[in-house]
């Protein structure tokens, strides 16, 4: 993961404390860009426009203050995650503890020991990036569990959750949902004649494909595939297939499979239907129309009967 420099934001109303801090931080030499703010109001303004890792903030300032920051950042879900070091004329704890309360990671009495000041910032950028790491890992698990690796498609598992969704808020606002499966025809006779890789190209393509046309698609099984169409009838739906059909029959391959002909079967269901009221009886309708598009010769796109 590429790793980029530390932002580190400095907010004091006072324009001396502030150069303090930044001459501290400047003379420790650390890896980090320096950015400064007289107030609450410049630093929102500054953190809309710029990634920002550490925050040193005063607590005292006229308009928006330190705890009235802290909960800005901490009610934002983009800001929440910034560490924030409180900066406390005080001695007194109390004043420390509410800005710990309120969100703060750590605090340093002014007037500051630079040796200290700058041990501090530097555990909580090494928190940070710690944290940064884990969620950037923790997203590309997300999206490894969601996909085939194979096609770049969503997953069957992936494809259920988001169809359901779509399902439930379709039925509920009662507009159209289209789903199509598609499954290659005779792929088995491809694998067994030319090999499983061929058939692993043949289906990286169709994944391509479907990449790129209409409505949120996924790897189904094997060498079948789902696409979910939000909004459109069973009518619209067909066209899609129909067009996709076309498509895959059309499709050229290189090298030892220019002469592959290749075609897939169709099966569309759609709501609002009168006998579907779950999703597991529109992907019947969806998986019986399949099954007849097989049985009535391949190669076409049989729709379920109308509602
Ligand atoms: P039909 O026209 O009736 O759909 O016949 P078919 O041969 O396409 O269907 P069948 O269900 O008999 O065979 C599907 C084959 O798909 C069997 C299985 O080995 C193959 N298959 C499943 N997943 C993969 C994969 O990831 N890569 C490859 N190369 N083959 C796969
Ligand atoms: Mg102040
Ligand atoms: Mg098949
Ligand atoms: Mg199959």
């Amino acid at each position: 993961m590429e790793q980029l420099q530390p932002v580190i934001l400095v907010i004091d109303d006072s324009a001396v404390a502030r150069e303090v801090i930044l001459d501290a931080l400047r003379q420790a030499q650390l890896d980090v860009t320096l950015l400064a703010a007289a107030n609450g109001e410049e630093a929102l303004a500054l953190l809309e426009r710029q990634r920002v890792d550490l925050v040193l903030c005063d607590l005292e300032m006229p308009g928006i203050d330190g705890l009235g920051l802290l909960d800005r950042l901490s009610a934002s879900e983009l800001w929440r995650e910034i560490p924030v070091i409180i900066l406390t004329g005080h001695e007194t704890s109390e004043e420390k503890i509410r800005g710990l309360e309120r969100g703060a990671c750590d605090y340093v009495t002014k007037p500051f020991d630079a040796g200290e000041l700058i041990a501090r910032v530097n555990v909580q950028l090494k928190i940070k990036s710690l944290q940064d790491r884990l969620r950037e890992s923790n997203r590309r698990l997300e999206q490894l569990s969601r996909t085939d690796p194979l096609t770049g498609l969503a997953n069957r598992r992936h494809f259920l959750e988001v169809l359901q969704e779509a399902f439930t808020a379709a039925t509920g606002e009662g507009t159209p949902l289209a789903l199509v499966m598609l499954d290659i025809d005779h792929f088995k006779r491809l694998n067994d004649t030319r090999g499983h890789q061929a058939g692993d190209t043949v289906l990286a393509k169709i994944g391509d494909l479907l990449l790129e046309g209409d409505g949120f698609a996924a790897r189904y099984g094997g060498e079948e595939f789902a696409i979910v169409l939000m909004e459109r009838s069973l009518g619209e739906a067909v066209r899609v297939a129909e067009q996709l059909r076309q498509q895959i029959e059309e499709l050229t391959f290189d090298g030892g499979l220019a002469d592959l002909k290749l075609t897939a079967s169709f099966g569309v269901a759609a709501i609002p239907h009168r006998e579907v009221e779950t999703l597991t009886q529109l992907i019947r309708e969806a998986d019986d129309a399949l099954y007849r598009a097989k049985h009535g010769g391949r190669n076409r796109v049989v729709a379920a009967a109308a509602s």
